[in-house]
Protein backbone atom coordinates (compact mmCIF):
# COMPACT_ATOMS: atom_id res chain seq x y z
CA UNK A 1 0.00 0.00 0.00
CA UNK A 2 0.85 3.72 -1.03
CA UNK A 3 1.44 5.98 1.84
CA UNK A 4 0.43 9.48 1.44
CA UNK A 5 2.58 12.15 3.42
CA UNK A 6 1.95 15.60 3.47
CA UNK A 7 4.90 18.05 4.04
CA UNK A 8 3.30 21.19 6.02
CA UNK A 9 4.87 23.91 7.77
CA UNK A 10 4.95 28.02 7.31
CA UNK A 11 7.10 29.77 4.74
CA UNK A 12 10.38 29.37 4.91
CA UNK A 13 10.57 26.99 7.31
CA UNK A 14 12.59 24.64 5.14
CA UNK A 15 9.93 22.45 3.54
CA UNK A 16 11.81 22.07 0.26
CA UNK A 17 15.23 21.65 2.27
CA UNK A 18 14.00 18.37 3.38
CA UNK A 19 11.67 17.44 0.36
CA UNK A 20 14.69 17.63 -1.42
CA UNK A 21 16.70 15.35 0.78
CA UNK A 22 14.23 12.85 1.47
CA UNK A 23 13.32 12.62 -2.09
CA UNK A 24 16.58 12.83 -3.58
CA UNK A 25 16.23 14.43 -7.04
CA UNK A 26 13.51 12.45 -7.96
CA UNK A 27 11.04 15.23 -7.73
CA UNK A 28 7.97 16.35 -10.50
CA UNK A 29 6.70 19.79 -10.48
CA UNK A 30 3.27 20.30 -10.99
CA UNK A 31 0.44 22.99 -11.25
CA UNK A 32 -2.45 22.38 -8.86
CA UNK A 33 -5.41 23.31 -11.11
CA UNK A 34 -7.30 26.40 -11.23
CA UNK A 35 -4.44 28.24 -9.81
CA UNK A 36 -0.27 29.12 -10.18
CA UNK A 37 0.78 27.91 -6.66
CA UNK A 38 3.43 25.53 -7.31
CA UNK A 39 2.75 22.09 -5.77
CA UNK A 40 6.20 19.33 -5.59
CA UNK A 41 5.36 15.76 -5.62
CA UNK A 42 8.01 12.91 -5.06
CA UNK A 43 9.20 9.12 -3.56
CA UNK A 44 11.49 8.66 -0.45
CA UNK A 45 14.31 8.01 -1.70
CA UNK A 46 14.62 4.26 0.96
CA UNK A 47 11.37 3.38 -0.21
CA UNK A 48 9.24 4.26 -3.49
CA UNK A 49 6.14 3.28 -2.19
CA UNK A 50 5.80 6.66 -0.08
CA UNK A 51 4.41 9.61 -2.16
CA UNK A 52 5.74 12.83 -0.43
CA UNK A 53 4.01 15.99 -1.25
CA UNK A 54 5.50 20.20 -0.89
CA UNK A 55 2.88 21.97 0.37
CA UNK A 56 2.70 25.77 0.39
CA UNK A 57 4.22 27.27 3.06
CA UNK A 58 0.78 28.99 5.47
CA UNK A 59 0.63 30.59 8.71
CA UNK A 60 -2.77 29.51 9.35
CA UNK A 61 -5.75 26.94 7.67
CA UNK A 62 -7.86 30.07 7.34
CA UNK A 63 -9.05 30.47 3.50
CA UNK A 64 -7.62 34.22 3.12
CA UNK A 65 -5.18 33.59 0.08
CA UNK A 66 -4.76 30.83 -2.78
CA UNK A 67 -2.06 28.92 -1.04
CA UNK A 68 -3.99 28.66 2.81
CA UNK A 69 -7.28 26.99 0.24
CA UNK A 70 -5.01 24.71 -1.47
CA UNK A 71 -3.57 23.36 1.81
CA UNK A 72 -6.69 23.27 3.21
CA UNK A 73 -7.79 21.48 0.77
CA UNK A 74 -5.49 18.88 0.18
CA UNK A 75 -5.36 17.67 3.84
CA UNK A 76 -9.35 17.92 3.71
CA UNK A 77 -9.71 16.19 0.82
CA UNK A 78 -6.79 14.17 0.22
CA UNK A 79 -6.64 13.09 3.71
CA UNK A 80 -2.55 12.08 3.49
CA UNK A 81 -1.44 9.29 5.85
CA UNK A 82 0.72 11.12 8.04
CA UNK A 83 1.40 14.98 8.00
CA UNK A 84 5.53 15.94 8.40
CA UNK A 85 4.89 19.32 10.28
CA UNK A 86 8.03 21.12 10.11
CA UNK A 87 8.49 23.82 12.74
CA UNK A 88 11.59 26.81 12.08
CA UNK A 89 12.45 26.17 16.10
CA UNK A 90 14.13 28.94 16.24
CA UNK A 91 10.35 30.66 15.94
CA UNK A 92 8.90 27.85 17.74
CA UNK A 93 6.03 30.51 19.03
CA UNK A 94 4.64 31.73 15.74
CA UNK A 95 5.25 27.99 13.95
CA UNK A 96 3.58 26.52 16.67
CA UNK A 97 -0.09 27.72 15.64
CA UNK A 98 -0.53 26.01 12.54
CA UNK A 99 0.56 23.44 14.11
CA UNK A 100 -2.79 23.59 16.77
CA UNK A 101 -4.64 23.97 13.72
CA UNK A 102 -2.98 20.31 11.60
CA UNK A 103 -3.40 18.68 14.92
CA UNK A 104 -7.34 18.82 15.00
CA UNK A 105 -7.73 17.62 11.54
CA UNK A 106 -7.36 14.02 12.91
CA UNK A 107 -4.83 12.70 10.31
CA UNK A 108 -1.73 11.15 11.75
CA UNK A 109 1.07 13.45 12.30
CA UNK A 110 4.44 13.89 13.49
CA UNK A 111 6.19 17.26 14.27
CA UNK A 112 9.82 18.24 12.70
CA UNK A 113 11.55 20.79 14.54
CA UNK A 114 13.72 22.12 12.16
CA UNK A 115 17.10 24.48 12.59
CA UNK A 116 17.76 23.40 15.60
CA UNK A 117 21.58 23.87 15.05
CA UNK A 118 20.34 27.61 14.83
CA UNK A 119 18.14 26.99 18.53
CA UNK A 120 21.52 25.25 19.74
CA UNK A 121 24.04 28.20 18.12
CA UNK A 122 21.57 30.28 20.55
CA UNK A 123 21.93 28.47 23.80
CA UNK A 124 18.28 27.89 23.83
CA UNK A 125 17.26 24.27 24.37
CA UNK A 126 13.82 22.55 23.78
CA UNK A 127 12.20 20.19 25.62
CA UNK A 128 10.91 17.67 22.76
CA UNK A 129 9.77 15.16 25.54
CA UNK A 130 7.37 17.66 26.92
CA UNK A 131 6.41 19.36 23.93
CA UNK A 132 5.57 15.71 22.36
CA UNK A 133 3.66 14.91 25.47
CA UNK A 134 1.80 18.38 25.36
CA UNK A 135 0.85 18.18 21.95
CA UNK A 136 0.27 14.10 22.16
CA UNK A 137 2.30 13.36 19.11
CA UNK A 138 5.81 12.43 17.90
CA UNK A 139 8.77 15.32 17.93
CA UNK A 140 11.80 14.95 16.73
CA UNK A 141 14.59 17.44 16.18
CA UNK A 142 16.23 18.22 12.65
CA UNK A 143 18.31 19.90 10.76
CA UNK A 144 17.51 19.76 6.95
CA UNK A 145 20.37 22.54 5.56
CA UNK A 146 22.83 20.11 7.81
CA UNK A 147 21.14 16.68 7.70
CA UNK A 148 21.23 16.00 11.10
CA UNK A 149 18.32 13.89 12.74
CA UNK A 150 16.86 12.69 9.34
CA UNK A 151 17.57 9.26 9.83
CA UNK A 152 15.20 9.53 12.89
CA UNK A 153 12.71 11.37 10.99
CA UNK A 154 12.81 8.14 8.00
CA UNK A 155 12.32 5.49 10.72
CA UNK A 156 9.35 7.27 12.24
CA UNK A 157 7.79 7.59 8.45
CA UNK A 158 8.41 3.96 8.26
CA UNK A 159 6.84 2.88 11.55
CA UNK A 160 4.03 4.85 10.49
CA UNK A 161 3.67 2.93 7.78
CA UNK A 162 3.63 -0.42 9.52
CA UNK A 163 1.10 1.12 12.29
CA UNK A 164 -1.04 3.74 10.31
CA UNK A 165 -1.96 5.10 13.80
CA UNK A 166 0.16 7.36 15.41
CA UNK A 167 -1.82 8.80 18.18
CA UNK A 168 -2.80 12.48 17.83
CA UNK A 169 -4.99 14.43 20.26
CA UNK A 170 -5.89 18.08 19.88
CA UNK A 171 -4.98 20.90 21.93
CA UNK A 172 -8.00 22.60 25.12
CA UNK A 173 -9.30 25.57 25.01
CA UNK A 174 -10.28 27.27 27.87
CA UNK A 175 -13.61 25.90 29.58
CA UNK A 176 -15.88 28.54 28.19
CA UNK A 177 -14.94 27.54 24.79
CA UNK A 178 -14.92 23.59 25.51
CA UNK A 179 -18.15 23.95 26.94
CA UNK A 180 -19.63 25.88 23.91
CA UNK A 181 -17.94 23.33 21.38
CA UNK A 182 -19.28 20.42 23.59
CA UNK A 183 -22.94 21.67 23.31
CA UNK A 184 -22.28 22.08 19.41
CA UNK A 185 -21.05 18.52 19.22
CA UNK A 186 -24.23 17.59 20.97
CA UNK A 187 -26.71 19.29 19.18
CA UNK A 188 -25.12 17.86 15.60
CA UNK A 189 -24.24 14.67 16.92
CA UNK A 190 -27.48 13.35 18.04
CA UNK A 191 -28.26 12.35 14.68
CA UNK A 192 -25.09 10.27 14.52
CA UNK A 193 -22.89 12.05 12.99
CA UNK A 194 -19.34 12.67 14.09
CA UNK A 195 -17.17 15.26 13.57
CA UNK A 196 -13.65 16.07 13.65
CA UNK A 197 -12.65 18.92 16.16
CA UNK A 198 -11.22 20.87 12.65
CA UNK A 199 -14.88 20.59 11.63
CA UNK A 200 -16.59 21.72 14.70
CA UNK A 201 -14.36 24.59 14.96
CA UNK A 202 -15.06 25.57 11.57
CA UNK A 203 -18.62 25.36 12.36
CA UNK A 204 -18.16 27.69 15.32
CA UNK A 205 -16.01 29.99 13.53
CA UNK A 206 -19.64 30.56 11.21
CA UNK A 207 -17.52 28.95 8.20
CA UNK A 208 -20.22 28.31 5.88
CA UNK A 209 -18.59 25.43 3.52
CA UNK A 210 -18.04 23.54 6.20
CA UNK A 211 -21.64 24.42 7.55
CA UNK A 212 -22.99 23.58 4.19
CA UNK A 213 -20.81 20.04 3.47
CA UNK A 214 -22.59 18.91 6.64
CA UNK A 215 -25.86 19.24 6.26
CA UNK A 216 -26.65 20.49 9.09
CA UNK A 217 -30.30 21.14 8.73
CA UNK A 218 -32.38 24.82 9.56
CA UNK A 219 -33.08 23.68 13.68
CA UNK A 220 -29.87 22.37 14.14
CA UNK A 221 -28.46 25.41 12.44
CA UNK A 222 -30.47 27.76 14.95
CA UNK A 223 -29.49 26.34 18.04
CA UNK A 224 -25.75 26.33 16.88
CA UNK A 225 -26.25 29.98 15.94
CA UNK A 226 -27.71 30.53 19.98
CA UNK A 227 -24.30 28.90 21.19
CA UNK A 228 -22.35 30.73 19.26
CA UNK A 229 -23.66 33.68 20.22
CA UNK A 230 -24.27 33.49 23.42
CA UNK A 231 -20.22 32.51 23.96
CA UNK A 232 -19.35 35.89 21.73
CA UNK A 233 -21.61 37.82 24.09
CA UNK A 234 -19.75 36.54 26.98
CA UNK A 235 -16.40 36.85 25.58
CA UNK A 236 -17.63 40.53 24.37
CA UNK A 237 -15.41 39.15 20.80
CA UNK A 238 -16.54 37.19 17.25
CA UNK A 239 -16.27 33.76 17.41
CA UNK A 240 -13.41 33.78 15.11
CA UNK A 241 -11.24 36.02 17.43
CA UNK A 242 -12.25 33.70 20.41
CA UNK A 243 -10.36 30.81 18.80
CA UNK A 244 -7.47 33.25 17.43
CA UNK A 245 -6.79 34.32 21.03
CA UNK A 246 -7.18 30.42 22.49
CA UNK A 247 -4.50 29.03 19.89
CA UNK A 248 -2.72 31.97 20.85
CA UNK A 249 -2.83 31.25 24.66
CA UNK A 250 -2.34 27.56 24.18
CA UNK A 251 0.77 28.47 22.44
CA UNK A 252 2.24 30.39 24.95
CA UNK A 253 1.61 28.24 27.48
CA UNK A 254 3.24 25.41 25.87
CA UNK A 255 6.52 27.45 24.65
CA UNK A 256 6.87 28.60 28.30
CA UNK A 257 7.32 25.26 29.42
CA UNK A 258 9.56 23.27 26.55
CA UNK A 259 11.53 26.26 25.16
CA UNK A 260 14.71 26.99 27.38
CA UNK A 261 15.95 30.18 26.88
CA UNK A 262 19.81 30.94 28.55
CA UNK A 263 19.32 33.16 32.00
CA UNK A 264 22.02 35.62 31.04
CA UNK A 265 19.08 36.77 27.86
CA UNK A 266 21.79 37.64 25.80
CA UNK A 267 20.15 38.28 22.46
CA UNK A 268 22.01 37.49 18.88
CA UNK A 269 22.24 40.42 16.50
CA UNK A 270 19.01 38.53 14.22
CA UNK A 271 17.08 38.94 17.37
CA UNK A 272 17.92 42.10 17.86
CA UNK A 273 16.61 43.00 14.85
CA UNK A 274 13.82 41.01 14.91
CA UNK A 275 12.63 42.59 18.08
CA UNK A 276 12.44 45.91 16.07
CA UNK A 277 11.40 45.08 13.09
CA UNK A 278 8.30 42.85 14.42
CA UNK A 279 7.83 45.29 17.08
CA UNK A 280 4.17 46.10 17.68
CA UNK A 281 4.49 49.37 17.28
CA UNK A 282 8.01 50.01 15.51
CA UNK A 283 7.26 47.70 12.90
CA UNK A 284 5.41 50.45 10.59
CA UNK A 285 8.11 53.13 10.72
CA UNK A 286 10.97 50.62 9.92
CA UNK A 287 8.56 49.39 7.05
CA UNK A 288 7.72 52.41 5.16
CA UNK A 289 11.32 53.71 6.07
CA UNK A 290 12.60 50.04 4.11
CA UNK A 291 10.16 50.99 1.24
CA UNK A 292 11.32 54.67 1.00
CA UNK A 293 14.43 53.59 0.43
CA UNK A 294 13.80 51.31 -2.27
CA UNK A 295 12.13 53.63 -4.02
CA UNK A 296 15.30 56.39 -3.93
CA UNK A 297 17.44 53.34 -4.55
CA UNK A 298 15.31 51.91 -7.50
CA UNK A 299 14.26 55.41 -8.80
CA UNK A 300 16.51 57.87 -7.97
CA UNK A 301 20.87 58.02 -9.25
CA UNK A 302 22.37 55.19 -11.05
CA UNK A 303 18.98 53.58 -12.28
CA UNK A 304 18.09 56.78 -13.58
CA UNK A 305 21.13 57.54 -15.18
CA UNK A 306 21.23 53.77 -16.63
CA UNK A 307 17.52 54.60 -17.50
CA UNK A 308 18.38 57.85 -19.40
CA UNK A 309 21.89 55.59 -21.03
CA UNK A 310 19.21 53.21 -22.86
CA UNK A 311 16.73 55.16 -23.55
CA UNK A 312 18.00 58.41 -25.04
CA UNK A 313 21.68 57.15 -25.43
CA UNK A 314 21.15 53.24 -26.89
CA UNK A 315 17.90 53.55 -28.43
CA UNK A 316 17.63 56.96 -29.39
CA UNK A 317 20.73 59.79 -30.38
CA UNK A 318 23.57 57.63 -29.61
CA UNK A 319 26.27 57.30 -26.34
CA UNK A 320 30.35 58.20 -26.46
CA UNK A 321 32.48 55.42 -25.92
CA UNK A 322 33.13 55.02 -22.16
CA UNK A 323 31.70 57.86 -21.14
CA UNK A 324 34.59 60.07 -22.93
CA UNK A 325 34.16 63.65 -23.96
CA UNK A 326 30.31 63.13 -23.38
CA UNK A 327 30.33 66.52 -20.10
CA UNK A 328 32.81 68.37 -23.11
CA UNK A 329 29.85 67.88 -25.83
CA UNK A 330 26.81 68.48 -23.39
CA UNK A 331 28.57 71.83 -22.86
CA UNK A 332 28.52 72.34 -26.05
CA UNK A 333 25.41 71.68 -26.83
CA UNK A 334 23.90 73.70 -24.54
CA UNK A 335 25.83 76.64 -25.60
CA UNK A 336 24.47 76.14 -29.54
CA UNK A 337 20.81 75.47 -28.27
CA UNK A 338 20.95 78.64 -25.64
CA UNK A 339 22.17 80.54 -28.93
CA UNK A 340 18.64 81.87 -30.27
CA UNK A 341 19.55 85.55 -30.48
CA UNK A 342 22.70 85.66 -32.66
CA UNK A 343 22.39 82.36 -34.80
CA UNK A 344 26.09 82.57 -35.33
CA UNK A 345 27.11 78.78 -33.62
CA UNK A 346 27.33 75.92 -36.12
CA UNK A 347 25.74 72.66 -34.16
CA UNK A 348 28.15 70.61 -32.43
CA UNK A 349 29.32 67.35 -33.96
CA UNK A 350 29.85 64.27 -31.49
CA UNK A 351 32.41 62.57 -33.16
CA UNK A 352 34.39 65.36 -32.89
CA UNK A 353 34.51 65.07 -28.86
CA UNK A 354 35.03 61.22 -28.51
CA UNK A 355 34.39 57.84 -29.75
CA UNK A 356 30.42 57.99 -30.80
CA UNK A 357 28.62 55.16 -31.28
CA UNK A 358 24.97 56.55 -33.30
CA UNK A 359 21.92 55.08 -31.79
CA UNK A 360 19.79 52.70 -32.82
CA UNK A 361 17.11 55.05 -33.97
CA UNK A 362 19.71 57.39 -35.74
CA UNK A 363 21.17 54.02 -37.26
CA UNK A 364 17.44 52.98 -38.44
CA UNK A 365 16.61 56.76 -39.64
CA UNK A 366 20.14 56.94 -41.44
CA UNK A 367 19.69 53.57 -43.89
CA UNK A 368 16.16 54.41 -44.11
CA UNK A 369 17.26 57.39 -46.04
CA UNK A 370 20.05 55.74 -47.98
CA UNK A 371 17.61 53.24 -49.50
CA UNK A 372 14.59 56.05 -49.99
CA UNK A 373 12.10 54.68 -47.79
CA UNK A 374 8.65 56.67 -47.62
CA UNK A 375 9.06 59.12 -44.86
CA UNK A 376 5.70 57.66 -43.37
CA UNK A 377 7.04 54.57 -42.72
CA UNK A 378 10.30 55.96 -42.09
CA UNK A 379 8.62 57.75 -39.61
CA UNK A 380 6.61 54.80 -37.63
CA UNK A 381 9.47 53.09 -38.06
CA UNK A 382 12.01 55.02 -35.92
CA UNK A 383 9.62 57.69 -34.54
CA UNK A 384 6.94 55.18 -33.30
CA UNK A 385 8.40 51.30 -32.79
CA UNK A 386 12.34 52.10 -32.05
CA UNK A 387 11.26 55.03 -29.47
CA UNK A 388 8.76 53.30 -27.85
CA UNK A 389 10.91 49.58 -27.56
CA UNK A 390 13.50 51.95 -26.17
CA UNK A 391 11.07 53.73 -23.84
CA UNK A 392 9.92 50.19 -22.30
CA UNK A 393 13.50 48.75 -22.26
CA UNK A 394 15.01 52.31 -20.57
CA UNK A 395 12.65 51.27 -17.24
CA UNK A 396 14.77 48.18 -17.27
CA UNK A 397 17.86 49.30 -14.57
CA UNK A 398 14.64 50.46 -12.75
CA UNK A 399 12.96 47.13 -12.67
CA UNK A 400 15.81 44.95 -11.80
CA UNK A 401 17.15 47.23 -8.64
CA UNK A 402 13.27 46.89 -7.10
CA UNK A 403 13.02 42.98 -8.02
CA UNK A 404 16.68 42.74 -6.73
CA UNK A 405 15.80 44.61 -3.88
CA UNK A 406 12.25 42.79 -3.19
CA UNK A 407 13.96 39.64 -3.32
CA UNK A 408 16.42 40.60 -0.52
CA UNK A 409 13.84 41.50 1.69
CA UNK A 410 12.44 38.20 0.83
CA UNK A 411 15.43 35.83 1.51
CA UNK A 412 16.37 37.53 4.54
CA UNK A 413 12.91 36.60 6.12
CA UNK A 414 11.55 40.22 6.36
CA UNK A 415 8.76 39.58 4.18
CA UNK A 416 7.47 36.89 6.03
CA UNK A 417 8.01 39.11 9.15
CA UNK A 418 5.88 42.30 7.57
CA UNK A 419 3.10 39.69 6.50
CA UNK A 420 2.87 38.34 10.09
CA UNK A 421 2.61 42.03 11.46
CA UNK A 422 -0.19 43.04 9.20
CA UNK A 423 -2.04 39.66 8.95
CA UNK A 424 -3.79 40.57 11.94
CA UNK A 425 -4.89 43.87 10.24
CA UNK A 426 -5.56 42.64 6.95
CA UNK A 427 -7.69 39.52 8.11
CA UNK A 428 -10.81 41.84 8.97
CA UNK A 429 -10.72 42.39 5.35
CA UNK A 430 -10.61 39.17 4.17
CA UNK A 431 -7.08 39.50 3.10
CA UNK A 432 -3.78 37.94 4.16
CA UNK A 433 -0.73 39.82 5.68
CA UNK A 434 0.80 39.14 2.17
CA UNK A 435 -1.45 41.73 0.11
CA UNK A 436 0.15 44.27 2.38
CA UNK A 437 2.83 44.71 0.23
P1 LIG B 1 10.38 26.49 2.63
O1 LIG B 1 9.91 27.86 2.28
O2 LIG B 1 9.67 25.98 3.83
O3 LIG B 1 10.36 25.55 1.48
O4 LIG B 1 11.90 26.66 3.12
P2 LIG B 1 13.26 26.33 2.36
O5 LIG B 1 13.49 24.87 2.30
O6 LIG B 1 13.29 27.07 1.08
O7 LIG B 1 14.30 26.92 3.41
C1 LIG B 1 14.34 28.29 3.76
C2 LIG B 1 15.73 28.67 4.19
O8 LIG B 1 16.07 28.04 5.40
C3 LIG B 1 16.79 28.26 3.18
O9 LIG B 1 17.69 29.32 3.05
C4 LIG B 1 17.43 27.05 3.82
O10 LIG B 1 18.77 26.91 3.45
C5 LIG B 1 17.31 27.37 5.30
N1 LIG B 1 17.28 26.17 6.14
C6 LIG B 1 16.53 25.06 5.95
N2 LIG B 1 16.77 24.15 6.93
C7 LIG B 1 17.68 24.71 7.77
C8 LIG B 1 18.33 24.25 8.97
O11 LIG B 1 18.12 23.16 9.47
N3 LIG B 1 19.22 25.12 9.55
C9 LIG B 1 19.49 26.33 9.02
N4 LIG B 1 20.38 27.11 9.65
N5 LIG B 1 18.91 26.78 7.89
C10 LIG B 1 18.01 26.00 7.26
MG1 LIG C 1 9.45 25.82 -0.46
Amino acid sequence: MPLKLALTGNPNSGKTTLFNILTGSNQTIGNWPGVTVEKKEGRLVSDKSVFIYDLPGVYSLSPYTSEEIIVRNFLENERPDLIINIIDASNLERNLYLTTQLLELSIPTVIALNMIDIVKKRGERIDTKELSKMLSCPALEISAARGTGIKELINTIQHAKQQKSIITDYLKFDIKTEKALYDIRRSISNDGVSLTRHELIKIFEKDNKTVKALKINKAQRSNIQKIIEKAENEASDTAENIIITQRYIAVNNICKKCLHTPASGKKSISDRIDSVVTNRIAAYPVFILIMAMIYVLSLGGFSKSASEFISSGVFKDGWFLFGIGAREYAAELNEYLNDEKTLSLNKPEPSEYGIWIPGVQSMAKQILKTVNCNSNISSLITDGMLLGLGTVLGFIPQMFILFLCLSLLEDCGYMARIAFITDKILSRFGLSGKSFI
